[in-house]
């Protein structure tokens, strides 16, 4: 099957967020993306595979999903961690297996 790409951004309750491919963002060992809060902005190292890129995609996306309705306030970082690579596997999965897929909103103009 083929590999979604990344979007150029994603859905967010709080407004569309900006995905940028960056390279060479290895943040930790096993870590290729993140979250910068304050500018609601999500990094992907576009170094690695594109699986691991859609697999970091969703974990960010968990923590976005954990900020924005306070669960972060309640868990630790790391149950935090658990949680978003729990749901990123899920989800990764089901995109891999043809379930889910990525789409973004119609752009006016476009043909
Ligand atoms: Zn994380």
């Amino acid at each position: 099957m083929r590999q979604p790409r990344l979007p150029g951004e994603v859905y967010s309750s709080q407004g569309p967020i900006p995905v940028y491919p960056t390279a060479g963002l290895i943040v930790r060992e096993d870590s290729y993306g993140r979250v910068l809060y304050p500018q609601r902005e999500i990094e992907i190292d576009d170094s690695c595979s594109s699986t691991v890129q859609i697999l970091t995609l969703m974990h960010e996306l968990v923590h976005i999903a954990l900020f924005d309705s306070g669960v972060t306030a309640l868990v630790s970082l790391e149950q935090e961690e658990i949680i978003a690579d729990a749901i990123a596997q899920y989800f990764g999965g089901a995109i891999q297996a043809g379930y889910m897929k990525f789409t973004t909103p119609a752009v006016k103009g476009a043909k």
